[in-house]
């Protein structure tokens, strides 16, 4: 003998909302159940496209129909992908999807979402499926209860569907089936109101036409507000083929599914969607069931060590920027006065301060020749701080603050008697341990000299330095 699969599907609107965005499909090798979520998004069609997709599979199933039932998902999400991309009012429209192929000995599952699959055996009810919801997250880790989880404020919320964006990652897997077994595949308007007792019970009830009727109007009298949608199934021993017609119920049997099935590229047309959208009701809590899935955890992670790699370069290069310019000095203006700084004559708007004061003098710039004290007010570069010394040393004076006879005057160390160079010639001035030294520089001598003989280009500025 051979196992096979009776069936049979409800689906029912309920009590409270204007649209079913639940669909669900059965056939003799094959059970569906989605959950359209979004609200004025449009779940009814993210169900339905899902169900066009997955209900190709209703055929005897080959040598491996996890991996079918896999890709068919992912064309329901590429079928979705291709519906919003064609109509952005649709984004944000995502579906649950569960599905078992049967293939006469077990059935294999695909799962995404809070609708569940369950199997009854021997009046012991097995639920088949895991919840990918926040409040099962929160069970799985131990911080609620089952029974606190039923009636969590957050109980709606899931963290993974069919939605075109993220990659559906479905669960799979396969589960054995004996002649007796009872199946039921539901949306949470079923599930989420009715307990593992009440199910069981109600699963077990002949015929299955009755089970299926019992299951969704027990739903609504336990109070529940959704659609409500069953998708029933018995394994049963038979040697001929089951010949009752496959189910499309819900949403899937309804005019969007059927337009978008209708349609080579999946998209509704323009008019076609805006009579679509006379029907959307204008605010639906479904909008907020859905919490987007983040990025998976790899590209998270690959994203991280980018960042991390570009900060690591930036520290890197800072560093590197800070450490060069260490190195080097400048003469420059320090509060109108020459100084002598370390580092490089910028400022960048983070990090450290690439310059500091080193040494500081009393030589305001107004005592400089005009072109000497251009050049610092510029920046002059020097590769030491010894040349800085020389340079500050050698800046010629003029007289015209000649009142600040405070100033100290620097050491001015030569080895060789001086020169005077041209008056006129407009370049730096000699400085100490050069062969250019003033006229009447003193005796030649390596110990610092004070000194109040005007350097080169100027003509008595007591004191200047
Ligand atoms: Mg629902």
């Amino acid at each position: 003998m051979t196992l096979r699969l009776r069936f049979t599907a409800l689906s029912d609107v309920g009590r409270v909302r204007r649209d079913n965005q639940d669909s669900a499909y059965a056939g003799p090798y094959l059970l569906v159940i989605a959950d359209g979520v979004g609200g004025a998004a449009r779940g009814d069609i993210a169900s339905s496209a899902a169900v066009e997709a997955i209900r190709k599979l209703d055929v005897p199933p080959g040598n491996d129909p996890l991996s079918e039932l896999a890709a068919t998902i992912h064309l329901a999400h590429d079928r979705l992908a291709e519906i919003v991309e064609g109509h952005s009012d649709l984004d944000g429209t995502s579906t649950t999807v569960s599905a078992a192929v049967f293939d006469g000995a077990q059935l294999a599952v695909g799962h995404v979402g809070d609708s569940r699959g369950y199997l009854l055996r021997k009046g012991s009810l097995r639920q088949l499926t895991d919840d990918h919801t926040l409040v099962q997250s929160l069970v799985d880790e131990g911080r609620i209860t089952e029974d606190e989880a039923r009636v969590h404020p957050h109980r709606n919320l899931i963290l993974r569907a069919v939605d075109g964006v993220h990659e559906p990652e479905p669960d799979l897997f396969t589960a054995d089936i004996e002649p007796g077994d009872r199946l039921l595949f539901c949306s949470d308007g079923c599930s989420g109101v009715l307990d593992d007792e009440a199910l069981a019970v109600l699963l077990a009830l002949d015929p299955l036409e009755n089970a299926a009727a019992r299951l969704v109007s027990s739903a609504l009298d336990a109070g529940s507000s959704d659609n409500v949608t069953v998708v029933v199934a018995e394994v049963v021993e038979s040697d001929e083929e089951i010949t009752a017609p496959a189910l499309v119920v819900g949403a899937a049997a309804s005019a969007p599914h059927l337009r978008i099935a209708n349609e080579s590229t999946g998209n509704l047309s323009d008019s076609e969607f805006s009579a679509l959208g006379e029907e959307a009701p204008p605010i639906d809590p479904e909008d907020l069931r859905y919490a987007p899935q983040p990025p998976r955890r790899g590209n998270v992670l690959r994203r991280l060590a980018v960042v991390a790699a570009v900060l690591v370069l930036l520290v890197g290069a800072t560093w590197g920027a800070y450490a060069y310019s260490q190195t080097r000095y400048y003469v420059s203006d320090s509060a109108g006065k020459v100084a002598i700084f370390k580092g490089v004559d910028l400022s960048i708007p983070v990090g450290p301060s690439l310059h500091h004061v080193v040494k500081s003098t009393n030589i305001p710039l107004s005592a400089i020749e005009p072109y000497f004290a251009a050049e610092v007010r510029n920046g002059k570069t020097v590769d030491s701080f010894a040349k800085a010394e020389k340079y500050v040393a050698g800046l010629p004076l003029t007289c015209a603050d000649s009142s600040n006879t405070s100033v100290p005057t620097p050491a001015v160390p030569t080895k060789t008697p001086a020169k005077t160079p041209p008056a006129s010639k407009k370049h730096r001035a000699p400085t100490a341990g050069t062969t250019k030294a003033p006229t009447k520089a003193p005796s030649p001598t390596t110990t610092a000299t004070p000194t109040s003989t005007p350097t080169s280009g100027t003509s008595g500025c007591p004191g200047a330095r």
